[in-house]
């Protein structure tokens, strides 16, 4: 089997595609942003990581006319785990597939505004779980109908008894995640779906997590509705916020945030400038080319315990070390155009067996056929695969393990089906929501606020539930707002100060 495989990230064979202005312009941009490294320099603001929460702390300081500011990354390349990879054979990737989807007013003219109305594809949600060799449309316990007999009936009464007991008051709130799902959703459906695949998307012990994240990123059952999806009524698969969202026709996600920064000044954006130190006394953050620059205010977006350690206080380093996280690889795979085919509209797939290595398959030529190079008549998966320190991957056979578990689970027919393959891994991929991590959190951000140091982003405030790109656009819009004028931020709940 011809199976060649890309080079990973960083590689200098990896080449980037603006897909508004042209690569020229693009690489002309990045010039003028990498030849400005060195001077030393005081500013009003400076922001460290072009990633979503980064560009839109900028993009709230470019609004505000006089104020000095400058954005420092240290990849080559903007967007951060929301930048789309353009391989060496032509296929575009996003880190695990990423989709559009705005809470935020702001966030979604911008959208517009930046794709511009022909600019991207609109999708409607076509998501399912395997269960066996059944296939559940997402949510999964508003579509009990598509399981075997036996296990809906199991998941139903579980349904049931959960909500009677519920009611009954009998229970005192659920300690953590893992007594949440049982509680909520009942011991059918826990032990078919909840439980085994969130234990594969967190890497981490259920018992172990806190449940105050849960929101809207998953569906609290209506045990009335269920009973009546599983007696035949017709199927909603229109919950949560992502049920129709949008993708850039070309370029993959990262089209967007390279088009944005492109809206921004230039000369105040740094690439390949990675911070080294951050001196909390006098307000300077060195980089490792030598550069320091001296600021007013420091909005970070780098992981927060890493921000501990480039500021080198013990105490701080030793709170967040109670962080955690996992990492995320990300496998793409160019396919035969008959596995496209064959999953139409499907946009991904959830994999709760444990067997599998992989938690979640993307149909990736679906959202854009432009992410399969031009002339490759084929389609594209992206496959994503949780690591963490308590559950290692093996990553010696991880790609033959993936096409192995595609081909048993029937999204392949067999693997020769799989011409092109590219790998990535993000280490920082999903901030765990541990029982101890609220405490951690607004400890260190309330210390490093005092010192005018606002930790925002992801990893920066460690926060999945507002951790999707127009949650993290926003933390940094709004932060940036907060240095200007004291102003409260909404998407973390915090206080203004002045
Ligand atoms: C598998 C996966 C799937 C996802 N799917 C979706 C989705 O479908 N929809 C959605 O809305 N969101 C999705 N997300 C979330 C999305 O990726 C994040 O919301 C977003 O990228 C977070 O932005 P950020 O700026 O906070 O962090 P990041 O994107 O991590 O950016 C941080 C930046 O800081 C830079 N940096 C770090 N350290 C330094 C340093 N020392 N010096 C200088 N720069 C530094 C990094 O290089 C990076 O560019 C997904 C995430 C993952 C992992």
């Amino acid at each position: 089997m011809d199976r060649p495989v890309a080079p990973l990230e960083g590689s200098s064979k990896i080449t980037r595609r603006d897909h508004r202005l042209g690569t020229n312009h693009a690489s002309r941009c990045t010039q003028s942003r990498l030849s400005r490294r060195n001077h030393v320099k005081q500013v009003k603001v400076l922001v460290i990581g072009a990633g979503p929460t980064g560009l839109g702390a900028a993009y709230q300081l470019n609004r505000h006319e006089g104020v000095d500011w400058l954005l420092c990354e240290q990849s080559t390349e903007i967007g951060g785990l929301s930048q789309s990879i353009i391989d060496d054979a032509g296929y575009t990737w996003d880190i695990g597939g990423h989709v559009w989807f705005s809470h935020y007013d702001v966030v979604s003219n911008l959208l517009a505004e930046i794709l511009g109305s022909d600019g991207y594809y609109e999708h409607r949600r076509d998501a399912a779980i395997q269960y066996g060799s059944h296939w559940v449309p997402y949510p999964f316990q508003d579509h009990l109908q598509a399981l075997p007999g036996d296990v809906r009936t199991e998941c139903l009464a579980g349904l049931v008894e959960a909500a009677i007991t519920a009611a009954s008051g009998s229970q005192g709130p659920p300690e953590n995640f893992s007594e949440y799902i049982t509680a909520a959703f009942g011991i059918g459906i826990t032990e078919a779906f909840m439980r085994p695949y969130n234990e594969k998307v967190w890497a981490h012990p259920l018992g172990d997590m806190s449940w105050s994240w849960i929101g809207e990123r998953v569906s609290v059952p209506d045990p009335i509705a269920a009973i009546r999806n599983a007696l035949g009524a017709p199927k909603d698969t229109e919950w949560g916020p992502n049920s129709t969202f949008v993708y850039p026709k070309s370029g993959g996600t990262g089209a967007f945030w390279d088009a944005l920064a492109n809206t921004l000044p230039q000369e105040r954006i740094r690439l390949g400038a990675r911070a080294v130190s951050i001196d909390r006394e006098n307000k300077i953050v060195s980089f490792e080319d030598g550069a320091t620059i001296g600021y007013e205010y420091l909005i970070t977006t780098v992981p927060l315990d890493i921000t501990a350690r480039l500021i080198g206080d013990p105490s701080l380093i030793e709170l967040t070390s109670g962080l955690s996280h996992s990492s995320v690889h990300v496998i793409g795979l160019g396919v035969d155009a008959a596995v496209g085919e064959r999953l139409g509209d499907r946009c991904w797939m959830y994999f709760p067996d444990p067997e599998l290595p992989f938690y979640r398959v993307t149909h990736f030529s679906h959202y854009s056929p432009a992410n399969v190079p031009a002339g490759i008549d084929g389609s594209s998966l992206l496959i994503e695969v949780a690591e963490s320190a308590t559950m290692p991957v093996d990553t010696d056979d991880l790609v033959d393990r993936v096409i192995a578990g595609l081909v048993s689970a029937g999204v392949l027919e067999n693997a020769e089906q799989v011409s092109h393959v590219w790998t990535h891994r993000a280490e920082y991929g999903y901030p765990t929501p541990t029982l101890n991590r609220e405490e951690i959190v607004s400890l260190a951000l309330a210390e490093l606020g005092s010192a005018n140091i606002l930790s925002r982003g992801r990893f920066g405030a460690w926060r999945y539930e507002v951790g999707n790109m127009d949650h993290s656009f926003m933390q940094g819009y709004e932060a940036a707002a907060r240095a200007l004028t004291g102003c409260a931020e909404p998407t973390l709940g915090l206080d203004g100060d002045r």
